[in-house]
Parts: structure tokens; C-alpha cells; sequence
């Protein structure tokens, strides 16, 4: 008998999360250049040669070409391989932690929207409308399918994450963006309202920590903005998969 546990389970789950990430990098690279998504094909961005398929295997290729187009010598940029082989274990960590059903399909999905959001805000400085909105969308259906969410507590969550960061993009004055406004709704209607709170706590703690070693190494100045997506999806992440536990920590250590 073949349970939930079974390697075979785990290894399809991997193969998912890396054709999925493959997908993630050709969406991350066409949204914010306004290019279609179904074609044409990929290719080089340095020499404009169109890729083949055996140029197109997630990680793999990346290893066997090392790093560089084969007839360019264009370097490829690590972000490639790490977006395919994260979301790799994004799936085989939601189908270990769950199985089948709601909770998986729910961090998996949200999972891939903010490593697409994160990779977009981290080199444009943008979080694309068509990444968040459908989100939105998406996060409403898998929690109304959810019992451990439920579609009133997603409706809040959308109300609580994008209304926190309204209200800080009003006193910040610009600190936020409305990129990040909708991301955070985007991940309160998978989190719900509680979720969404430990996702953005998560998110600012690592946002200032982050921020606050740069600044003392004299990467940044004070006045330089830093892309907040990124650490917005880690939040996010981190919330889907450790929720409970985060909450359980933050009690602990603040109310004995
Ligand atoms: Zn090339």
C-alpha cells in the first residue's frame, strides 16, 4: 500500500514544484516587460538566441551549462536555478507537512504567487497587478474550500493585511507601496486575519533586521528604499507553514 509518506509522493511533489518554478521564472521575467506568456519560446536575453529544450530543464541545465548561454557566454543569473529548486521544496514540504487536500494546495499556491511578487519587487521594484489580484482570488476560493480557514475569516484577512498597510503607507508617506498593499490582502484571503498578522509581523522584524545590517555595514543610507516584497513573501511563507508554532513562540517569549 502506497500512503501519503511514500518517497515516490514526496519526489512527484519536487518534479511539480520545479516544472512550477520554471514557470515562475518566465512569469517574473515577461509581467513586468508587458511581454505575453505564451510566447515565443525563451531565450537568451544577452545574444537573443532561442533556447532549446534541453537548455530549458530546471536546475539541471543551469549545472551542466554552469552558469553561462552556451553561445553567448552570458552570465545566467543564479536567481534561476534558486526560484526552481525553492519552489521545489515549497511542494515537497506542503505535501509532507498535509498530504492531499486544502492546506497543501493553499500554501503551494500562495507560495508561488509571492516567490513570483518577491523576484519581480526584488529587480524592478514593482509587484505586478497580475500577480496579487488573481491571488486575491485564488486565496478566497482555497480558504472557502479550507475548514481551518473559511471564507469570513480570508474577507478578513484581506481587510486586516491590506488595511494595516494602507495605514502605514499614510503615516510612512510613501514607505509602502501599493504593490505591497495588495500583496498583503493577496495573503490575508490565504491566511486569514491571525495568519496575515504573523506574516507581517515576520515580515517587518526580518525587513529591519535586514535593513539595519546594511545600513550599519554602509550598504544603504536611511533614505534608501529597500524593495519590502521580498520580505513580505518570506513572511508569508513562514506563516502558512509554521502559523500556529510562530504564534505559540511570540506568546511564550513576550507572556511568559
Ligand atoms: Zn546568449
Amino acid at each position: 500500500m502506497l500512503t501519503r509518506d511514500a518517497p515516490v509522493f514526496l519526489v512527484l511533489a519536487a518534479l511539480l514544484g520545479l516544472a512550477v518554478g520554471s514557470f515562475l521564472n518566465v512569469l517574473a521575467w515577461r509581467l513586468p516587460r508587458g511581454l505575453s506568456l505564451l510566447g515565443p519560446g525563451s531565450f537568451c536575453p544577452s545574444c537573443e538566441r532561442r533556447l532549446t529544450w534541453w537548455e530549458l530543464v530546471p536546475v539541471l541545465s543551469y549545472l551542466a551549462l554552469r552558469g553561462r548561454c552556451r553561445t553567448c557566454r552570458a552570465r545566467i543569473s543564479p536567481v534561476y536555478p534558486a526560484v526552481e529548486a525553492g519552489t521545489a521544496v515549497l511542494f515537497a514540504g506542503a505535501w509532507a507537512r498535509w498530504g492531499p487536500g486544502p492546506q497543501a494546495l493553499g500554501a503551494a499556491v500562495l507560495g508561488s504567487l509571492l516567490v513570483a511578487a518577491a523576484v519581480v519587487d526584488a529587480r524592478h521594484r514593482i509587484i505586478p497587478d497580475a500577480v496579487t489580484l488573481p491571488g486575491l482570488g485564488l486565496g478566497l476560493l482555497v480558504s472557502a474550500l479550507n475548514p481551518e480557514v473559511g471564507l469570513l475569516r480570508a474577507l478578513a484577512g484581506v481587510l486586516a493585511g491590506g488595511g494595516l498597510l494602507l495605514g502605514l503607507a499614510a503615516l510612512t508617506n510613501g514607505g509602502m507601496g501599493g504593490g505591497d498593499i495588495k500583496l498583503a490582502a493577496m495573503m490575508g484571503a490565504f491566511l486569514g486575519w491571525s495568519g496575515v498578522g504573523v506574516a507581517l509581523l515576520v515580515g517587518f522584524m526580518s525587513g529591519a533586521l535586514v535593513g539595519g545590517v546594511m545600513m550599519l555595514a554602509g550598504r544603504k543610507g536611511r533614505r534608501d528604499l529597500m524593495a519590502f516584497g521580498p520580505f513580505l513573501a518570506a513572511g508569508g511563507i513562514a506563516a502558512a507553514f509554521w502559523g500556529q508554532e510562530l504564534v505559540g513562540w511570540y506568546l511564550r517569549v513576550f507572556f511568559g
